[in-house]
């Protein structure tokens, strides 16, 4: 009788792995406060529903709209088919061949809406390390829910009713912060190794905890990610460095054992001392930057990961006898050709990259007409803050970036004068009059020659 009366006020028991149906969650038990919906997103969602058909917020936008956050973009996930979505707005695209989505735009907001998408992938082509290579059913929304990554991924927000529909648990592994992938760890892991990529950076950027299930096989499968096409896994790296938790989410893929192969340096980088400093600052650097709203630029981010790379073999081409700044130029080449498969590094970025380390001797040029053409560098900012970041990192003398800094503040007179001014580490003198092949590989504008460190250069 009394558990009669329960089940009228709570509705049919929902059986623990029955995933086809969702448990509704009211605005009281959800707690989501509508002014953090976009209302560009809610025009898609009502005008698809006034056509008769169903549409949700779904993935992210719901994850964190639960969580209190503003999301940063809003997907929609309707049973429209694509073409049906196209005919409702006036600016909208279709995108993709194989599984078509469709962006509607609203000025600068994109609204990203994808038709539910169908059954399970065991149909689906493969390779043959069983990575899914196209899925394109469309199906009905509870297989919608089953096909994305993690529990707290896969919940629906109608704006209208204002009800959340969880397919698998996910109000409660948000409350209780956890990540939890659906259905059987390793088989989509194999489906999409990203998924390892994707789920350290949730971790990291939620400050939630992977469920001991979903984390046991990520050491073994980690390999997988090698076969994944490399601008995926650079554009999953991208996300991961420019989510404004960069930092803990490369100890995080340290702690998960993912950070090997991925920037195929990068591991030798964080276990030199000088480099992991100069990487933690940077990474620091670039968190806050995003935290504050402000640009981060990729060029800046991968030529100071890769820096101390740079800076070993630079070291070693004077050792041979090469002057500095070819030197430099043969270590940039070195680094970016050893990245560029395994990252595939757009040439804007490796081209950024270049100019930001070429610029980096000469700020040590502190004589005549030098400064003075390096202000007009189209880059100089980021070259200076990537100077500063040498400075801090202990690799260059402090001084240095200081006189750099006045020297940008200053106006003519007080220009002149720095110049004049002796700098106090006597490390620049005038420019090398004439090629004398063999120098010293500790010449005028070799790596750290004015700074306080020699780790990185001692045995070159
Ligand atoms: P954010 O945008 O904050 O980085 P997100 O969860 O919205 O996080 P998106 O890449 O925008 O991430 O993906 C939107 C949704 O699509 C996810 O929430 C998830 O439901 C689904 N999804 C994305 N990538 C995958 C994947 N590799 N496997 C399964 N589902 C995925
Ligand atoms: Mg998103």
């Amino acid at each position: 009788m009394i558990k009669k009366l329960i089940r009228s006020i709570l509705g049919p028991k929902k059986k623990a792995n029955d995933h086809t149906k969702p448990v509704v969650l009211s605005p009281k038990q959800h707690g989501i406060d509508p002014q953090l919906v976009s209302p560009n997103a809610i025009r898609v969602t009502s005008t698809l529903q006034e056509a008769g058909f169903k549409a949700f917020i779904v993935g992210g936008a719901v994850r964190d709209l639960l969580l209190g956050v503003k999301p940063k973009d809003f997907d929609v996930a309707t049973n429209a088919t694509p073409e049906q979505v196209k005919r409702l707005f006036r600016r909208a695209f279709l995108i993709g061949k194989r599984f078509q989505i469709v962006h509607v735009m609203f000025g600068q907001e994109l609204i990203e809406v994808t038709t539910f998408r169908g059954a399970s992938s065991t149909g689906a082509p493969k390779d043959e390390h069983g990575r899914v290579l196209r899925d394109n059913t469309f199906g009905e929304q509870h297989e919608d829910a089953v096909r994305r990554d993690f529990t707290i991924n896969a919940m629906y927000y109608d704006p209208s009713s204002q009800s959340v529909l969880d397919y698998h648990g996910g109000i409660a592994d948000i409350r209780a912060k956890t990540l939890r992938i659906i259905g059987v760890p390793e088989a989509r892991y194999r489906e999409d190794p990203v998924r390892m990529l994707r789920i350290v950076r949730f971790a990291a950027k939620l400050n939630f905890t992977i469920e001991p299930e979903t984390r046991a096989p990520i050491p073994v499968m980690a390999t997988l990610i090698n076969n994944v096409p490399t601008a995926r896994v650079f554009d999953e790296m991208l996300k991961l460095l420019m989510s404004g938790h960069a930092l803990a989410c490369l100890q995080q893929l340290r702690k998960e054992g993912l950070h090997h192969g991925l920037l195929p340096l990068l591991d030798v980088v964080l276990e030199q001392p000088m480099g992991e400093k100069f990487v933690t600052l940077a990474l620091a650097n670039t968190d806050q930057r995003v935290l504050q709203g402000k640009p981060v630029s990729p060029g800046f981010l991968f030529a100071s990961l890769l820096w101390h790379q740079v800076l070993e073999k630079w070291t070693a081409y004077q050792a041979t006898g090469e002057f500095p700044i070819p030197a430099l130029h043969l270590a940039a080449d070195d680094v970016l050709n050893a990245q560029t498969d395994k990252l595939a590094l757009q040439r804007k970025i490796a081209s950024d990259m270049r100019d930001i380390w070429a610029m980096q001797p000469r700020f040590e040029r502190r004589v005549g007409k030098a400064p003075y053409k390096l202000l007009e560098h189209i880059r100089l900012r980021a070259g200076y803050d990537f100077l500063l970041l040498r400075c801090a990192s202990g690799e260059l003398n402090s001084e240095l970036g200081e006189w750099w800094t006045a020297f940008m503040e200053a106006d003519g007179s007080g220009r002149e004068l720095l110049l004049a001014q002796k700098p106090k580490l006597a490390n620049e003198g005038p420019p090398p009059k004439k090629r004398a092949r063999r120098r010293s590989p500790r010449s005028t504008s070799g790596p750290g020659t004015s700074g306080n460190s020699n780790d990185t250069q001692d045995g070159a």
